[in-house]
């Protein structure tokens, strides 16, 4: 008797600690890059929810009143001069991909020059295409071209690839920082950019947004990369008029 019940607590920590297991290897994301692409900016996810669900992520805030980084379970907002605050508890996410980064392995790169041929390389130095990656690289560059976000009124919903014509730039020259971001397959192109999508955030935390564009100032860089098994995708359940207004005239394969 004594036997069973020592063998039944057994199984419940191996459960509780599989559970933890598979909850730390999972991208928890929410809504879709479609949704953005048609217009849906309105989201009950809280910055405080989040926090419970994520160390890591990158996305925006309702009405793209900001970019959002989080990194090592703090989260960011860039508003639109470009500054950065801590985001309030309240606030919340239409869209935005989120998980624990807990590192699998480094990868260093060597001569490489730009964001664009850093990228290049990693696609094919991923263990597996097909898989989600979330990466994190701590470096310095020389210049940096960082995107930001304007918020929109509350009834508009003009596809993001719109605003993106005109979205704020930011220009960053020798700063050193975190690029938070995912390799998503081309396979979930309708949920996230692919194959990457990266946020900076500055290791003063004064400068961030969504990176654009940039040339390192390190002659070798560590990719720290954390394999994902598990892909959650949470719809909002907000009803929003315009997702469906402009889902026959669907902008859904406009570049973000
Ligand atoms: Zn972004």
């Amino acid at each position: 008797m004594k036997k069973a019940i020592f063998s039944l607590k057994i199984t419940a920590l191996l459960s509780a600690s599989l559970h933890a297991q598979q909850t730390e290897d999972k991208i928890y994301h929410y809504s879709s890059m479609d949704a953005l692409r048609n217009g849906v900016y309105t989201g009950d996810i809280t910055v405080k929810e989040l926090k419970e669900k994520s160390d890591f992520g990158l996305g925006t805030y309702n009405f793209l009143d900001g970019e959002l980084i989080q990194l090592d379970g703090q989260l960011f907002r860039v508003a639109t001069d470009g500054s950065v605050e801590t985001a309030s508890e309240k606030r919340q996410v239409p869209f935005g991909s989120f998980t624990f980064f807990r590192k699998d392995q480094s990868i260093m790169a060597e001569q490489i020059k730009t964001v664009a041929e850093l990228q290049q390389k990693l696609v094919h130095l991923l263990p597996s295409r097909n898989r989600f990656y979330a990466i994190k690289i701590e470096a310095g560059f020389e210049n940096l071209t960082l995107g930001g976000a304007v918020k929109v009124s509350e009834k508009d919903t003009t596809g993001i690839a719109t605003f993106m014509k005109t979205r704020p730039q930011y220009k960053k020259q020798n700063i050193r920082g975190t690029l938070v971001g995912f390799y998503s397959p081309p396979y979930v192109g309708g949920l996230d950019l692919s194959p990457f999508h990266f946020h900076f955030i500055s290791d003063d935390k004064t400068a961030g947004g969504h990176l654009i564009d940039g040339t390192f100032s390190d002659t070798k860089i560590t990719i720290q990369l954390d394999e994902k098994s598990n892909y959650e995708v949470i719809l909002p359940h907000t009803n929003n008029e315009g997702y469906q207004r402009n889902w026959k005239t669907s902008e859904a394969k406009a570049q973000y």
